[in-house]
C-alpha cells in the first residue's frame, strides 16, 4: 500500500559552542515564522573546547529561560573506550567523526523516528561554503538540513569579525577562524600551542596516546607510522619551541591593539 502521509517536522537548531552555530541560533530566533524551532541540540563530546564547554552552558541557560527545550547527547562510547580500541584519531582511522560524533546524530534521528517525526536539523554552514551544500539555497521544502546563515547570505568573515570581538569567545577566534575538537588529528601547529597554554594536562595526554598510538601501530601491524611523518616527540618540541612563542608574540601584538583602541 502506498502512502502520500508526510511525517511532521521535528526542528533543531544543531549547535557545537562554536561562533558558526551561535550566529545562527540568533538568526533563527529572531526570524521565528522562517525558521521554526522545536528544540537546540548540542553533540556533547569530552574533547570540545574547555571555553566551547562554558559557551555551551550559557546557551542552555539562556535557551531554558525562554522555555527553549536544550538537549544534549552524548557518545555512546566515552572517547578513552574508543582510543582503547582504535588508537589515536589519524587521517586513515578518522572514528572520532563516524563512530564518536555522528553517534551522537544517529541517536537524535532515531528518537525523532521512533515518534514517527522526521528530523530536520538547522546547520551553521555559510553562504561561503557551498562546497558542503547538500540542497540548492532558497530550496528548503522537505529537506533533512537547512542552513539559515547561508539562506540569509552571511559569510564565513562577517560570524568571524564578530566572533572576534565576543568575550564569550575567549579570545579563541582572535587566533583562529575555525574550530574544531581539541584532540584532533588535524590541530594545527597553532592550535596545539593553544591546547598547551590553556589546557596543560590534555596537551600532555594527547601526546602520550600519540607516541602510545605509534608504539601501537608497530607492534600490532609491524608498521612504522610517524605522527605527521616525523614523530609525536619532534612535533611536540616544535610546538614547545617555536611554535608557543608564536602563539605569545601573536597575543601581544593583539593587546597592543587593545591598547590603541581603548586611547
Ligand atoms: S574536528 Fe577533528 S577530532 Fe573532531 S570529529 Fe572532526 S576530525 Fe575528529
Amino acid at each position: 500500500m502506498s502512502t502520500n502521509l508526510k511525517l511532521r517536522p521535528v526542528y533543531y537548531a544543531s549547535v557545537s559552542g562554536g561562533d558558526d552555530s551561535f550566529y545562527m541560533l540568533n538568526v533563527i530566533l529572531n526570524n521565528p515564522d522562517k525558521y521554526p524551532l522545536d528544540m537546540v541540540v548540542h553533540f556533547d563530546l569530552e574533547i570540545d573546547w574547555g571555553w566551547s564547554k562554558r559557551v555551551i552552558d550559557f546557551m542552555e541557560e539562556r535557551c531554558l529561560k525562554a522555555g527553549l527545550r536544550f538537549v544534549r547527547i552524548k557518545p555512546t562510547k566515552t572517547w578513552a573506550e574508543l582510543y582503547e580500541k582504535y588508537g589515536f584519531p589519524t587521517a586513515h582511522a578518522k572514528w572520532c567523526n563516524l563512530e564518536y560524533k555522528l553517534d551522537c546524530k544517529k541517536q537524535l534521528e532515531a528518537w525523532i523516528r521512533s515518534q514517527n517525526c522526521r528530523p530536520v536539523a538547522y546547520i551553521g554552514l555559510c553562504a561561503d561554503e557551498a562546497q558542503r551544500f547538500k540542497y540548492t539555497i532558497g530550496e528548503t521544502e522537505d529537506q533533512d538540513q537547512i542552513y539559515p546563515l547561508a539562506e540569509e547570505g552571511i559569510c564565513e568573515a562577517e560570524v568571524n569579525m564578530w566572533a572576534r570581538n565576543q568575550p564569550i569567545f575567549e579570545g579563541y577566534y582572535r587566533h583562529f577562524d575555525r574550530q574544531g575538537c581539541k584532540l584532533c588529528p588535524f590541530l594545527s601547529m597553532k592550535e596545539m600551542a593553544y591546547l598547551k597554554k590553556n589546557e596543560p594536562e590534555t596537551f600532555e595526554y594527547m601526546f602520550n596516546c600519540i607516541k602510545e598510538t605509534e608504539d601501537m601501530i608497530l607492534k600490532k601491524k609491524g608498521k612504522v607510522w610517524k605522527y605527521r611523518g616525523v614523530g609525536a616527540d619532534v612535533i611536540k618540541k616544535r610546538v614547545e619551541t617555536k611554535w608557543t612563542s608564536i602563539l605569545n608574540m601573536e597575543e601581544n601584538q593583539l593587546h597592543i591593539f587593545d591598547f590603541i583602541d581603548e586611547v
